[in-house]
């Protein structure tokens, strides 16, 4: 049997998207997957369902019997024919065991290519704002390992050419060693007061960095409890301007917050909030189940023909009336007749996907303002108008538009369903103080939220909550809930506004 191709693959620093083009494009092509402690398990959903996805988190310190067992595992992996993805944090080159993993498919005949990655040294430089090299003053840079140093009477690290050496020194695996590396340097004649940064978990939504001068930067890493994975930068390129830590300095950075929506719109917002730097925590309130083989729901998409007007309430609405139509053989152009309205922008987002620009959109983003709207931008007298929307979507909208003249088909072409969570994580979190935000954006997630976790935790904890809208706020109130903050514009993009014009709030009082 031919054998399969080894990769050892650069999965960067931590943020899932600090990967190359070429790693996605491997881990997607893969069998087998090994991947490390330090890899973003975000990073997995790139591979193909049928592909086996082996953990091979190490602990701390050398451990040569587990290495070689990993070794062992690539070899009988890429033997059998498989296509192994090594998938190692950072790159691959630079402290890790990808040498000896070279060997070993060199030494057995297997094929085998290194892809580089983001290193944590640049990575964490640049997510603070630290240059490494400037040509006014720091024209050397030094990466050094720091696990060396930990406990060791005699090491490989020259401390003395450390001590002399004028550039940036970069230690990789270092803080808990970092009292003995600075007490080093020290005495091999450093200044005790050269710029020291630690940071701990870059790239990440829970980066932290810590600086002092170096003969403080132990103590000062202690109290505030720095833990790995960590980079010790040392030298003039650490003092660094405050205003150049864009990613901490970005208005969500910092924030705990939860997401309660189903699956796919969660991930949504997940990006939206990464995008301004903070913490999504997707808890998965619902799920949603498309009806494509729903009597009534054919009967109409077999007949749009008919219909002068086709509304979208949701994003979900779209995706599940094309799956139908799709189940039907057709297309798009069983709109081709009717215009078409809709409220909200990830609506209108979804609808573009499909080729179709809607005709109307109200300028309120609620669908008693779109029943009011429409009817004001055209007669609904006797015309036909199809709802494809939510089973369980309340009927003010299709009342309204009957009450103008209109004949209404309101087709739940989905249905949303409570999802059973697994809420203890999170209520822990909550009582523990680590939560800033609840988001709501429907009353369906509001319901199915606190059926998992009781409304009295939430006002006792100092949690905030954010609403997309009033319809939302109404059912939060209902259940005691007090709404921080409810959004402008009734969108992820509005929900996500409010919850940055809260914070700036909060840091005006600060400052
Ligand atoms: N091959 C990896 C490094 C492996 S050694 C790379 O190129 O990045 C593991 C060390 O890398 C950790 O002890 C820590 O010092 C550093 N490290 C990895 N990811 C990090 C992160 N997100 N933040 C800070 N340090 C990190």
């Amino acid at each position: 049997m031919k054998y399969g191709k080894v990769y050892l693959v650069g999965a960067g620093p931590g943020d899932s998207r600090l990967i190359t083009l070429r790693a996605v494009e491997l881990i997607k092509a893969a069998d087998c997957v090994i991947y490390d402690g330090l890899v973003n398990p975000a990073l997995l959903r790139y591979a193909p369902p049928a592909a086996e996805l082996i953990s091979v988190r190490k602990r701390t310190g050398p451990n040569p019997a587990n290495q070689q067992t990993v070794n062992e595992l690539i070899i009988e992996k890429a033997r059998r024919g498989k296509t192994v993805v090594r998938l190692k944090g950072g790159d691959p080159g630079m402290f890790g065991r990808a040498p000896e993993e070279a060997k070993q498919c060199a030494d057995a005949g297997i094929d085998f290519e290194i892809i580089p990655g983001v290193t944590a040294a640049l990575a964490a430089a640049a997510y603070c704002g630290i240059f490494l090299t400037d040509r006014d003053y720091n024209s050397q840079v030094m990466f050094v390992t720091g696990h060396e140093a930990a406990g060791k009477e005699e090491s490989n690290i020259d401390f003395e050419l450390l001590a002399k050496f004028a550039g940036s020194i970069v230690f990789y695996m270092g803080v808990e060693g970092l009292g003995e590396i600075a007490a080093k340097l020290v005495e091999n004649g450093k200044a005790a007061d050269t710029p020291t940064a630690v940071i701990a978990n870059a790239t990440l939504p829970t980066q932290r960095i810590v600086k002092a001068p170096l003969n403080r930067i132990a103590a000062e890493c202690d109290s505030q409890q720095v833990k790995a994975p960590a980079m010790i930068i040392i030298g003039q390129a650490a003092e660094s301007d405050a205003r150049f830590n864009w990613f901490m300095n970005q208005p969500l950075f910092g924030q705990n917050i939860v997401t309660t929506r189903d699956i796919r719109g969660n991930a949504v917002f997940a990006e939206n909030i990464l995008a301004h730097g903070g913490n999504p925590i997707q808890f998965d309130s619902i799920e949603i189940k498309d009806l494509t083989g729903d009597e009534e729901v054919q009967t109409v998409l077999q007949n749009m023909d008919g219909f002068d007007w086709i509304i979208f309430t949701s994003a979900n609405g779209v995706r599940a009336t094309f799956e139908a139509l799709d189940t039907l053989g057709k297309d798009a152009r069983s709109f081709a007749q009717a215009k078409v309205a809709c409220i909200g922008s990830e609506t209108t987002a979804c609808l573009a996907q499909f080729g179709i620009k809607a005709d109307f959109l109200p300028t309120v983003y609620t669908s008693d303002q779109l029943a009011e709207q429409l009817a004001r931008h055209t007669s609904v007298e006797n015309k036909k108008i199809a709802l494809l929307r939510s089973a369980a979507a309340p009927k003010n909208l299709a009342d309204a538009l009957t009450k103008s003249g209109a004949i209404v088909a309101d087709v739940g072409v989905y249905t949303v369903e409570p999802r059973k969570g697994e809420p203890t994580g999170l209520i822990e979190q909550i009582k523990a103080g680590k939560i800033d935000w609840l988001t709501f954006t429907s009353p369906s997630t509001v319901k199915a939220f606190f059926t998992q976790i009781r409304p009295d935790l939430i006002s006792t904890r100092g949690v905030k909550v954010a609403s997309i809208g009033p319809v939302t706020t109404e059912q939060l109130k209902k259940l005691g809930v007090n709404v921080t903050t409810q959004a402008r514009t009734h969108t992820i993009d509005g929900l996500t506004d409010a919850l940055i014009k809260e914070s700036d709030k909060e840091s005006e009082i600060a400052d």
